[in-house]
């Protein structure tokens, strides 16, 4: 039996992670379940999963699901609490895989326990990547952990690549990304509108069912951004080999581009289960209860080039790839705030770009040299950002 551990099992990639594993019981053991708030579902999930252990953010939550476990059936679960524990279950020596689909940087520790522990680590926490890309990547070899990745541009990249492109993408033949966005629920709208936008339009991604934070980052078209510096750091490519397109069918999950005129592309239908359950089985493949696609159905693929006037987020993403070290870090802290904030309605759509703007303008950029100098530049932006929107708010 292949032990797993999911990081984040409570959302939207961890229901669907779990969706993968029930139709693979006789293979797969889940060894622990995590969740910062929802202990209902979590509940519900050790019940049904029986894990070892169950980890909850904070200690009151961990209480109420070992009082709640005590009394509804014992499932034979050990509840603990906090990063400590995130980063031991992601380490433990039965748990083979780990699925990192916490959001945000908060995934960044456990994770990189996972990746420190030598096990097959699934990526979907792309922030992990974006806050500490080159000490991660370093960690993955030193650690000789299999680092396999999650988000579907970069899972379908993944099976475009030649093998052994980790020796360099040029040896392959491999001359560029082509990293495809549906360019989200606002690709159409108009600067104007975008300043009035509320947080359940922007959340209504048109293609895909996302968590929160993720669906704003689409319709920001920061999550491209994001995307691009974490294929930068996955796949070792220059910064002017990564190109994005727009495609609004979400159909070509993201293309290879080869020397000899060759693009290579993977396609599905637009649902997570296809890249978990690629990581879960690979190299071979499983069934993921996704049905293939009917190309009849789809018809016709659309491609256009990026909207950077209206989409600024995309712009100060490929600004932090260029500038390197703490940047990157800074421009993921600085959003994530901005992010909550309109998600609580406290500042606008448009004003997202602003505070990653002016964070980055605001904070000394330095060389990405340790973990401590990047968490350091994480709390110090989001310090700024929570200024710039206080003082948002007043005005
Ligand atoms: P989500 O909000 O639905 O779920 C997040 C999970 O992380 C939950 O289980 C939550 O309890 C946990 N969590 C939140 N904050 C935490 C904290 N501070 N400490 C510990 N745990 C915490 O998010 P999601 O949409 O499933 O996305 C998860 C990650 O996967 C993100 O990094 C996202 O960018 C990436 N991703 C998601 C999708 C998708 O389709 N949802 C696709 C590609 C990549
Ligand atoms: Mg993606």
């Amino acid at each position: 039996m292949i032990g797993v551990t999911i990081l984040g099992s409570t959302g939207s990639v961890g229901v669907s992670t779990l969706d993968v594993l029930r139709r693979h019981r006789e293979r797969f053991q889940v060894i622990a379940l995590t969740a910062q708030r929802r202990i209902d579902e979590l509940y519900a999930q050790c019940l049904e999963w029986r894990p070892s252990y169950a980890v909850v953010g904070d200690a009151d939550g961990a209480q109420r699901l070992a009082d709640r476990l005590r009394r509804g059936g014992d499932a034979g679960t050990e509840v603990l609490a906090g990063e400590e524990s995130l980063c031991r279950v992601a380490a433990l020596p039965e748990t083979h895989y780990v699925m990192a689909a916490i959001v945000g940087a908060a995934g960044l520790l456990p994770t990189l326990a996972a990746v420190e522990a030598g096990k097959r680590v699934l990526l979907a926490n792309k922030e992990a990547l974006v806050v500490a890309g080159r000490l991660f990547m370093e960690a993955v070899h030193r650690h000789h952990a299999t680092l396999l990745p999650i988000d579907s541009e970069h899972n379908a990249i993944f099976q475009c690549l030649p093998p052994g492109f980790q020796e360099g993408l040029g040896r392959g033949g491999v001359t560029r990304i082509l990293l495809t966005g549906s360019g989200g629920p606002f690709r159409n709208t108009s600067l104007e509108q975008l300043a009035t936008v509320t947080p359940a339009q922007a959340c209504a991604h048109p293609n895909w069912s996302m968590g929160p934070k993720i669906s704003v980052d689409s319709a920001t078209m920061m999550n491209k951004g994001l995307e691009t510096i974490e294929a930068r750091w996955l796949f070792g490519a220059e910064p002017d080999q990564i190109r994005v397109v727009v495609h609004p069918q979400s159909i070509i999950h993201s293309l290879v581009e080869y020397a000899d005129g060759s693009l290579l592309a993977q396609l599905s239908h637009p649902d997570m289960r296809v890249p978990i359950a690629h990581a879960l089985a690979w190299p071979q493949r499983m069934a993921s209860g996704v049905a293939t696609l009917d190309l009849f159905e789809v018809g016709r693929l659309d491609f256009q080039a990026p909207d950077f006037a209206r989409f600024p987020c995309l712009r100060l993403a490929f600004q932090a790839l260029a500038r390197g070290g703490t940047a990157a870090a800074v421009l993921n802290a600085a959003n994530e705030v901005a992010v909550g904030a309109f998600l609580e309605r406290r500042i606008r759509f448009t004003d997202i770009p602003e505070v990653v703007e002016t964070t980055l303008e605001r904070m000394t950029i330095q060389e990405a040299a340790s973990l401590p100098i990047l968490l350091e530049s994480d709390s110090k932006a989001r310090r700024i950002a929570s200024e710039w929107i206080a003082a948002a708010e007043i005005r």
